[in-house]
């Protein structure tokens, strides 16, 4: 169903409904709605979206563990799909070829951080792919948990021919936040990094450090993926809640990436840094981590954050997937199957990324 919508600025724009499943309130299970989408202005690529990666932010902002949730939120930010239609002055894409986007929607792309690709710190704010409020219907927007989305063409991404589609989707997020703060912390040869909570970002960090040429320690609570991790290419694995294991590794690591959904002691972890060492926390709990004094001023470690990825960035990480053969290891599930798969990745239970089969949405 087609409809005309005037934004604030008194601007007509068409607007077409489309399926999509999202939650109508924070306690709510996922359900099938209708949300509006653009027609695509002058600008803006049309996407049929094929396979959508399942986050665990999709389940922190479902659930309102962050608070500020709009609902109703329709999650989803790994999104891989066929272009449909664009724009009269779209040039990189046309109708037929396959397409990606991420986290990101739009930025102000004036600032001086977009004006560096680093559009996940815009000044003024970007406009993540779901839950932000949207530019031009407004309300907020609604992601890949749907049959379709319309982007600006400059936030769209291409994807590399070789490698299996559905297994692509997870790298829009879990493989930029991962690949983003490993190249900002000059990870590669000669480097021993710790990765931190092996779902779907950690598999990712695993893959992405060890492609880069670090050796790759991981520390999982999960007996059943500590001969796996090997496989994903860990050098060595640590089961996390056997104190004489992480003992092994206090004080060695140059860099650590924290990618835990939840409650957990940091310092563990902040303990394994050497002089002048740095811990990435990419991981976001719904409660404040404690962090003592004592597991920062020895060997004067440093403990940061990182946030995503800008979008020429995200292209670079995509590309070297591409060149190295990465995707993710994934569960193909279909979209009326999203809320036990929400159950199963509180449970740590998902080797390593759910991703949704958007047909599945058709039926
Ligand atoms: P995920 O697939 O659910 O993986 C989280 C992993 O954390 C689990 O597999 C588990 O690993 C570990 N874990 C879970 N509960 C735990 C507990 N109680 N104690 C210790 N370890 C626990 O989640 P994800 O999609 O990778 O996302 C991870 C976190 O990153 C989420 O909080 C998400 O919102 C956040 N995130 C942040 C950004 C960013 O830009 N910074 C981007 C995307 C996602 P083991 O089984 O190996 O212990
Ligand atoms: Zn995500
Ligand atoms: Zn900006």
């Amino acid at each position: 169903m087609e409809a005309v919508k005037t934004t604030a600025e008194g601007t007509k724009i068409q607007t077409k409904a489309v399926k999509a499943f999202g939650a109508a309130a924070a306690d709510a299970q996922l359900q099938q709605m209708s949300i509006q989408r653009r027609t695509p202005t002058p600008h803006d690529v049309e996407i049929e979206i094929l396979y959508c990666g399942v986050c665990h932010s999709d389940l922190h902002t479902a659930r309102n563990e962050w608070h500020g949730t709009i609902y109703p939120c329709v999650p989803g930010h790994e999104i891989v799909g066929r272009v449909v239609s664009v724009g009269s002055h779209v040039t990189k894409f046309k109708p037929g070829d396959m397409a990606a986007v991420g986290c990101l929607v739009d930025s102000c792309r004036e600032c001086e951080y977009c004006k560096e690709g680093l559009e996940q710190y815009c000044e003024p704010g970007h406009t993540q792919t779901y839950n932000a409020p949207d530019k031009h219907l407004g309300k907020q927007t609604f992601g890949g948990y749907s049959e379709s989305i319309v982007v600006t063409e400059g936030f769209v991404l291409r994807v590399p021919e070789n490698l299996d589609l559905a297994a692509v989707a997870p790298l829009l997020c879990a493989g930029i936040t991962t690949y983003s703060p490993l190249k900002h912390w000059n990870v590669g040869p000669g480097k021993k990094v710790g990765i931190v909570g092996i779902g779907g970002l950690g598999h990712m960090g695993v893959k992405l450090a060890k492609a880069m040429g670090a050796e790759v320690i991981v520390f999982t609570t999960s007996p059943s993926k500590v001969a796996d991790a090997k496989r994903l290419g860990a050098d060595d694995v640590v089961l996390s809640t056997d104190e004489a294991q992480m003992a092994k590794y206090a004080g060695k690591l140059h860099f650590v990436i924290d990618a835990v959904s939840a409650a957990h002691n940091i310092n563990a972890y902040l303990n394994l840094l050497r002089i002048d060492g740095s811990l990435a926390l990419v991981g976001a709990p719904e409660h404040p981590l404690k962090v003592e004094a004592f597991s920062l001023i020895p060997y004067r470690r440093s403990f940061a954050g990182s946030m995503i990825g800008g979008i020429a960035e995200t292209q670079e990480m995509l590309d070297f997937c591409g060149k190295h053969n990465i995707v993710s290891d994934i569960e193909m599930i279909n979209i009326q199957q999203i809320n036990e798969a929400y159950e199963r990745l509180l449970k740590g239970d998902v080797k390593y990324r759910f991703v949704i089969n958007m047909a599945s949405l058709k039926k």
